[in-house]
């Protein structure tokens, strides 16, 4: 018998459930895959307590995971019985095995493992993006990450480390501020205590940063705001406070005549050749060493609960891997 963690209602940890389910034949196009390792992200938390939509209830939660094609559907060709294959931005991830459109899957190679798959997949696509296409990171920029320590944030600090900016990093705490400083940052802000802009502007020497990347959302979004240089970008990409209350667009021309955008990485792999694109770069900065997988916790699927109730609590850093083949 397969096994998934679903909600049968919204609401806190204690809705998810262990279930059996009955996986079936895959579809025309589908493939059924046999998942050993299932990614942990905070949109996962949105979707359980209705933040975010869910589809019709039951639902099997989890957006990101890896594993081996079992058995392909009529008309697929790009995948075979036996290939290791994983995928971002998927609802159905908790689960032993699923169903799944080939379309939305990528090819895993030999040198990433299905636990590194299921740790960097989504989140480092979503680094991916933000620093290459929301606000494009040139050398000598300074740029403020939010939450530096964890997920994305550890990736995000890494490759713009990469590219040459200045990072900041904002973090919950000073052993995750240790964290960031190996991500990359060269500074922190413990902005659970510190006024986060006169930080900024006291490391940027008055002039702000070029973009904010806040995933934070209504705690710091005006914070974020008031830390911009003129013309800065303001890239919020998530509510790990809760989201961001309505405001006038008319805010933003005395504060410096900001941008502000508000991504999904949904968007930024809607198409197979988005997708690939991301993931050959991704998997490139990988095998280059430029970004440095942390999985910091497991969890045996079956122990989903817990795991949101740590990610919630602040009590993760890194990445957080959902073990589905009973190690
Ligand atoms: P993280 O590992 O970053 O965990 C969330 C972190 O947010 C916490 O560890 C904590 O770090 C910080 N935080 C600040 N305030 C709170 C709060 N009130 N409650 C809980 N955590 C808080 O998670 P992920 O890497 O999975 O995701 C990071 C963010 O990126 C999320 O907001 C997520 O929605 C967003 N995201 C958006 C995507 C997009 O395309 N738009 C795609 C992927 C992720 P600290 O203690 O240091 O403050």
């Amino acid at each position: 018998m397969t096994h998934a963690i679903r909600i049968h209602a919204h609401g806190g940890a204690e809705q998810l459930r262990w279930d059996a389910i009955d996986v079936g034949e895959p579809g025309p196009g589908e493939v059924r895959l046999r998942q050993t390792a299932c990614g942990l992200n905070y949109i996962d938390v949105y979707q359980r307590d209705g933040l975010y939509p869910a589809g019709d209830l039951p639902a099997v939660l989890g957006m990101e995971a890896a594993g081996t094609v079992e058995a392909v559907g009529e008309g697929v060709e790009r995948f075979a019985v036996g290939d290791r294959v994983a995928y971002p931005m998927c609802q159905g991830g908790y689960a032993e095995a699923r169903l799944i459109a080939a379309d939305k899957l990528v090819a895993l190679p030999e040198t990433i493992s299905d636990r590194q798959a299921a740790a960097v997949m989504l989140k480092g696509l979503t680094a991916q993006y933000l620093l290459f296409r929301s606000y494009p990171v040139q050398p000598g920029d300074s740029i403020l990450v939010y939450a530096a320590a964890g997920g994305v944030g550890s990736l995000l600090c890494q490759w713009a480390k990469h590219l040459g900016a200045t990072v900041i990093g904002c973090v919950g705490s000073a052993e995750k501020a240790e964290l960031a400083r190996a991500n990359g940052c060269d500074h922190t802000i413990l902005y659970r205590d510190q006024d986060i802009p006169a930080r900024v502007r006291e490391i940027t020497g008055g002039a702000g940063v070029a973009a904010a990347y806040d995933s934070v959302g209504k705690a710091t979004f005006m914070a974020s705001l008031d830390s911009l240089r003129p013309f800065g970008v303001m890239v919020s990409y998530g509510n790990a406070s809760g989201p961001v209350e309505p405001f006038s667009p008319a805010i933003l021309a005395p504060k410096g005549s900001l941008y502000v955008t508000r991504p999904t990485l949904a968007t930024h792999i809607a198409t197979r050749a988005l997708l690939d694109d991301g993931a050959a770069k991704l998997f490139g900065a990988i095998s280059d060493g430029l970004l440095h997988i942390q999985i910091n916790q497991t969890y045996a699927l079956a122990d989903t609960a817990q795991a949101h109730r740590d990610l919630e609590g602040r009590r993760t850093t890194g990445s957080t891997v959902l073990l589905a083949d009973g190690s």
